[in-house]
């Protein structure tokens, strides 16, 4: 078996140095890349200046098959990717062809006046290179030979330009085909929430051991820890095979903690459960301001099940929106399991809805106390058996977003858990 193309991936831009700008081009093309079956060997970062590019190229030409780059190919002076690699090579930019005249209407049309000629190289490329086309923007992107053993993949930029060229422009598809692993693999990913990382790894330690098939990855974001396989085929079995097995190895190991598979988000979980059910949703929110909310309606079809959203930030809020009672946040507080209780069923009550989920707690960094510290969140649902409310605190401590993001985690998880009839997580492992 051949072994694998390794690849640099290199990103180039003052900015990325300057930490103005955080590298999400490497993360995703080294996740192409693992999918293509392509060993990424090293990820690197370089300024626009002068030299930096062929400085690279020295370094690396012999050490790889691959060099995958983003930046440096727009309109303006400091992009000097195309004429650094020409420079290189010892050859000239030439023009690629039928590119020039778009660019030179689309400058016309948009800034009345003609293109001058750093927004025209966008359409030229070193002569001996093949172009790659950009749906998602002006500049062209290329790949050159730097040597009889070395290829330059030169993509623009902007994050959304770069998937253009890699899915729509075919470029993906063709480093597979050319580069790309002969024997099959399948990869996907599998997400859980409610517990931290490290319980998660007690529960399946044996397949995280290195050098079994399918090789598997652990990475957490906050609340949902996602676990990552790739399988290869193997005594004549296939990789999606072994994948399937994989899945449901874990769906027995992990049980309800397991959400979803690949894009699956427990919004999209909640929602497509909700869809199934014919049941609608209503929320009513407090130290949240509405991130349920939003996370609810970014995914398609929300329209179908969700109803009303309050952000009852106040007191006064939750006593005239929801028919909290005034004595009752006097007596309790308004963090507090009969507040959210009450918040919960009012809103159902005002809304109609099958379901009202509600949320009240201390983000921080002020307004905690020893009974009721920074963190502290308790919430409620209200549904057609009845309300039942809930305690959650974080794990560690998470900073205001950090707690608003858990506490919208756990919100989406008691719903989806309630939804879909299984256990409920009441107990919380305690906090470090
Ligand atoms: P442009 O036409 O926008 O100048 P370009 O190919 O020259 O495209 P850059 O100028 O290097 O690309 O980057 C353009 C913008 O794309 C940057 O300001 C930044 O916001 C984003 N960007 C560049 N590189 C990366 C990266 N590695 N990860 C995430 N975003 C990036
Ligand atoms: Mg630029």
């Amino acid at each position: 078996v051949a072994s694998p193309s390794r690849v640099l991936v290199l990103s180039i831009g003052e900015e990325l140095l300057q930490g103005r700008v955080v590298d999400t081009n490497a993360a995703y093309v080294a996740e192409q890349c693992l999918r293509l079956g392509l060993e990424v060997v090293a990820m690197e970062t370089c300024g626009d200046a002068p030299g930096q590019l062929s400085q690279v190229f020295h370094r690396w030409q012999n050490q790889v098959e691959l060099i995958i780059s983003s930046g440096g190919l727009g309109p303006t002076e400091d992009d000097r990717v195309r004429a650094e690699t020409a420079h290189f090579l010892a050859v000239d930019l030439v023009e690629i062809a039928d590119a020039i005249p778009p660019l030179e209407r689309l400058f016309q049309r948009i800034l009345l006046q003609d293109a001058p000629v750093h927004f025209l190289n966008q359409g030229r490329m070193p002569s001996g290179a093949r172009p790659w086309p950009n749906v998602g923007g002006t500049a062209w992107a290329f790949e050159v030979a730097l040597s009889p053993t070395c290829i330059f993949m030169s993509l623009p930029g902007p994050p959304h330009e770069v998937r253009a060229v890699w899915e729509e422009g075919g470029l993906g598809a063709s480093l597979g085909e050319r580069f790309g692993a002969t024997e099959e693999m399948a990869f996907g990913t599998f997400h859980t929430v409610g517990v931290p990382e490290a319980k998660i790894e007690l529960e399946i330690r044996q397949m995280l051991e290195p050098g079994r098939n399918p090789k598997m990855g652990i990475t957490a974001h906050g609340k949902v820890v996602t676990l990552s396989a790739l399988a290869k085929a193997e005594a004549g079995r296939s990789a999606e095979n072994i994948l399937e097995e994989t899945a449901s190895t874990l769906a027995s190991a992990l049980g309800p903690l397991l959400f979803g598979r690949n894009l699956d988000t427990l919004e999209s979980v909640v929602v497509a459960a909700l869809q199934n059910s014919g049941q609608t949703l209503a929320l009513a929110e407090s130290c949240t301001g509405g991130q349920v909310a939003q996370a609810i309606t970014a995914v398609p079809g929300a329209s179908q099940v969700f109803t009303h959203g309050w952000v009852t930030y106040a007191d006064a809020a939750k006593i005239s929106q929801l028919d909290v009672s005034a004595d009752l946040i006097q007596e309790r507080g308004a963090v507090s399991a009969p507040v959210a209780e009450k918040m919960a069923a009012g809103a159902r009550a005002r809304s109609g809805a099958d379901w009202a989920l509600s949320i009240t707690g201390i983000a921080g960094p002020e307004g905690g106390s020893t009974d009721k510290p920074v963190g502290l969140v308790w919430m409620a649902l209200a549904g057609p058996d009845g309300v039942k409310s809930v305690r959650r605190q974080q794990w560690i401590r998470a900073g205001r977003a950090g707690i608003q993001q858990g506490a919208v985690r756990d919100a989406l998880d008691l719903l989806r858990r309630e939804l879909l009839n299984l256990p409920s997580l009441d107990s919380t492992p305690p906090t470090s």
